[in-house]
């Protein structure tokens, strides 16, 4: 795995293919020769180098292409540091400084040097050895390593337009686990295998196939996070997920916006080709909308959607290795967002106020005029939105140009929340049956106990996601109690028993 990983210089952070040879000293400390030139130059220029005697035989026959007088393993003489200590305690390592700090007030100078003496066996009496391993106590994170990039070998494409699934299969795949959302799952396939066709194939002709990020509108719990993880597990690419709500402009408490970037490279194992074909996905985008009416900077809302444009458009963005932002002591590595498909989903809760709005002044003028109250129950009022209504919502022009395909979703009625608990492959109550199959325990439950969870769950408002909270809290009493008696055979959930009227129907073994 070592191998396949870059080895990254422990001062100016540059990879092995930016910085060239590295000297590795362990594993988790490796010093370009560029910074091991300054280090000795800074030594050589500093008023203590008449102290420091080199050995250049050793080191030129170490590292070839630095100069004779360069080096790490400074030498001193037993007259020479006791001079030094006079002028200054500290100053000769860090390692020096803290046996001092240990040792008691009692003991001699005489007895100082001895130990050190003790301490570094592989120097000649009088002389100690710099051990920059022991400045880096820190322990290796393979994590924080890139994985290298050969120049020479011939770039095969991460996806290949063969193995992208067409548009009507993808569809199928998803109906296999995603309930209703038909417009929506239309959508997000021909988007994704347009976008996959453009990424494997680069240019068509000259004419380059502009880059189509996705904007998912829909209430909490309607499966917009769901989709895009089904689709990300279909096509086998890389996916991250971003809360907009964390992000804030650079500098300021919170994520940066490149961090985005960082989750991906870090879901891609660090491998620079792969994520720059995956998928971000960031959620609570309208959080991020203009608040009206303020005067002071808004750094977590529309200076964020600033931040992303140049993300969202294709940029060559200078990433963190292994952490959210950039700082002195983690490696950086470039991604290009050309090809990264974003996908940004929000509730957008007052957005149907606003189309309601514009289509009730459109069909109140002239003669045909409708009535005001026509679009108070239009169930499907979020897929006639168009780029003006987010705009007005708060989102900034430019960033709604840059996502222009709009996916809308449906709120889930109770037949969607019936058909959520029992169709999907991976259904809730399929899950429940497999684990009390496992006690050689059959568990049904009726139509009547369905309706229930699912107006319990309607009456929540938070989508498909009180599904679970309510089933965990009935079923808890009934994986308890079950273990208990081996003579159970049968367990049939009804309606009676979720509304607190009754309990579940036990029936025993034949
Ligand atoms: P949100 O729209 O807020 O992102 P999620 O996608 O996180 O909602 O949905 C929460 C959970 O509800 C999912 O993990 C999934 O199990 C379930 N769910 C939501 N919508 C559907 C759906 N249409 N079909 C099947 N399961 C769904």
């Amino acid at each position: 795995m070592t191998n396949d990983y870059e080895d990254v210089c422990s001062i100016c952070h540059r990879t092995e293919s930016v910085a060239g040879k590295m000297l590795k000293m362990t594993d988790s400390l490796c010093i370009c020769m560029d910074c091991l030139q300054k280090s000795s130059d800074m030594i050589n220029q500093s008023p203590y180098k008449d102290m420091l005697g080199m050995d250049p035989a050793t080191l030129s026959a170490m590292f070839p292409g630095l100069t004779p007088d360069a080096g790490v393993n400074a030498t001193v003489t037993e007259g020479q540091l006791e001079k030094h200590e006079e002028k200054n305690e500290g100053l000769i390592t860090g390692d020096e400084k803290t046996e001092k700090a240990l040792k008691s007030d009692e003991e001699t100078k005489e007895d100082k040097k001895e130990d050190k003496r003790d301490d570094k066996p592989q120097g000649p009496r009088g002389t100690f050895f710099l051990n920059l391993n022991d400045l880096m106590g820190q322990s290796f994170n393979p994590r924080t390593k890139i994985k290298k990039r050969n120049p020479d070998e011939k770039k095969e494409p991460v996806i290949k337009l063969k193995d992208i699934p067409a548009p009507h299969k993808l569809k199928a795949k998803l109906d296999e686990y995603v309930i209703g959302q038909e417009e929506a799952k239309k959508i997000l396939s021909v988007a994704v295998y347009n976008h996959y066709k453009r990424v494997a194939t680069d240019t068509m002709d000259e004419i380059e196939i502009e880059k189509s990020n996705i904007l998912m509108l829909g209430p909490t719990g309607c499966g917009k996070t769901y989709l895009v993880k089904t689709l990300v597990r279909l096509l086998d690419v890389p996916l991250a997920i971003a809360d907009a709500t964390a992000l804030t402009e650079a500098g300021y408490i919170g994520d940066d916006i490149e961090s985005v970037v960082s989750k991906l490279l870090a879901a891609a194992d660090n491998d620079v080709d792969k994520a720059e074909c995956g998928i971000i996905f960031v959620d609570e985008i309208d959080k991020l909308a203009k608040k009206p009416n303020t005067n002071h900077r808004d750094v977590s809302g529309e200076s964020v959607q600033q931040g992303m444009l140049k993300l969202l458009e294709g940029a060559e963005i200078e990433v963190p290795v292994g952490a959210t932002s950039k700082n002195a002591m983690v490696p950086m590595t470039t991604v290009n967002t050309r090809n990264i498909l974003f996908i940004c989903g929000g509730a957008f809760p007052d957005l149907e106020e606003i189309i309601k709005s514009r289509l009730t002044k459109q069909a109140g003028i002239g003669f045909n005029s409708d009535l005001k109250d026509k679009y108070d129950k239009d169930k499907t009022l979020l897929h006639k939105v168009t780029t003006e209504d987010i705009k007005k919502y708060g989102m900034i022009p430019e960033f709604v140009g840059r996502l222009p395909i709009i996916c809308p979703l449906d709120s889930l009625d109770e037949d969607a929340l019936v058909a959520i608990l029992k169709e999907p492959k991976n259904a809730i109550l399929k899950q429940y049956q497999k684990l009390l199959e496992l006690d050689e325990v059959k568990l049904i439950f009726d139509d009547s106990a369905l309706r229930a969870i699912a107006k319990k769950a309607k009456e929540k408002d938070t989508g498909a996601r009180a599904l679970r909270a309510i089933i965990e809290e009935f079923m808890l009493d009934i994986m308890y109690e079950i273990p208990k008696d081996d003579n159970i055979g049968t367990v049939t959930i009804t309606g009676d028993y979720i509304e607190g009227k009754g309990g579940p129907i036990v029936e025993i073994r034949s």
